[in-house]
């Protein structure tokens, strides 16, 4: 099988989206936007050994190539429409294959977004999606927005996938919804569109609550104060803090894929309003200031949230 039947067998899905004029097969795709939107463009990159271990489900790593790729769509507020797909593989493996389209098809058609192009090349393990979406003009959620006084909140519980991936490190066994929460997390789309006019700025946790809120301190040029008694934890991240009083599993455990998010004291209610339409917990976490540092209460350990280099 070369490179272009493999396209043809696993790849090219029938589109249903109207937007989209010209889809898999020519040198690059076409689709119309509307009057008044704009595009909102990211990637990101899944590596072998880097982001899931060497024997990890082909479908658990379809799954989060494409989850990693929303949440950032879903900070943005934006509403994901199209993909494209750069797939690296060492060999053609057609189960691996099979299992891999299978579960990234069925992602993308419960999100209705559509696969449009990509590239397909032999080397180590590696898939690198390119989402698309779109937004109202001027509306996108951005880093920069945070004003002192607004609050600082996050959706779900964090730290689940970081304690998940810890155990695994260390020889545990993991329950089944803490590798769930690993192998599979949800990305807040509902919510990213719902906080819009709503939060003053927007970032989804990849790396790790401390590094990424830093991400929106900096871009707005203030500072916050956050409490770790304020965090929201499952039981099993609880009991683990219990146990060893390590708080860097929430504060610096990547990979949740939740929104960190600001909101003006005068939205408060717009919020709650929110949290209730899409049955998701959000809890304030702290509050920003003027002083143009992370101060966290509660915690006096090493800030390490992941860094690639
Ligand atoms: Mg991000």
């Amino acid at each position: 099988m070369n490179e272009f039947e493999l396209i043809q067998s696993y790849f090219n899905w029938s589109i249903k989206d109207p937007s989209i004029a010209l889809g898999i097969g020519d040198d690059a795709a076409l689709f119309s936007l509307k009057d008044g939107q704009q595009l909102v463009t990211t990637t990101d990159t899944l590596s072998e050994s880097v982001h899931f271990f060497k024997d990890a489900l082909p479908s658990d790593i379809a799954y989060k190539s494409l989850v990693v790729n929303l949440s950032d769509i879903a900070a943005m507020g934006a509403s994901a429409k199209y993909f494209t797909l750069a797939l690296t593989l060492p060999k053609i493996n057609h189960d691996w294959i099979e299992e891999f389209s299978k579960s990234l098809r069925q992602l993308s058609e419960y999100h209705k977004i559509s696969l449009i192009g990509g590239d397909t090349t032999k080397g180590p393990l590696n898939i690198t999606i390119t989402m698309m979406g779109v937004v109202e003009t001027s509306r996108a959620l951005l880093r920069s927005g945070a004003g002192t006084g607004d609050g600082v909140y996050v959706s779900g519980t964090i730290g689940d996938a970081a304690l998940c991936l810890k155990k695994l490190r260390d020889g545990l066994v993991p329950s089944k919804g803490e590798l769930l929460k690993l192998n599979r997390p949800t990305p807040r789309l509902e919510l990213g569109m719902g906080l819009k006019g709503v939060a003053s700025s927007c970032i989804d946790i990849s790396d790790g609550l401390e590094q990424d809120l830093s991400h929106i301190l900096m871009a707005s040029d203030v500072g916050a104060v956050i409490d770790v008694k304020n965090f929201p934890l499952s039981e099993s991240v609880l009991s683990y803090i219990k146990n060893n009083g390590d708080w860097s599993i929430p504060l610096c455990g990547g990979d949740d894929y939740e929104l960190c998010f600001t909101v003006p004291e005068s939205n408060k209610k717009a919020l709650k309003i929110l949290s209730q339409s899409c049955n998701m917990d959000i809890t304030k976490i702290g509050h920003i200031d003027d002083s143009r540092v992370l101060k966290i209460d509660g915690y006096d350990g090493a800030r390490n949230s992941y860094q690639h280099f």
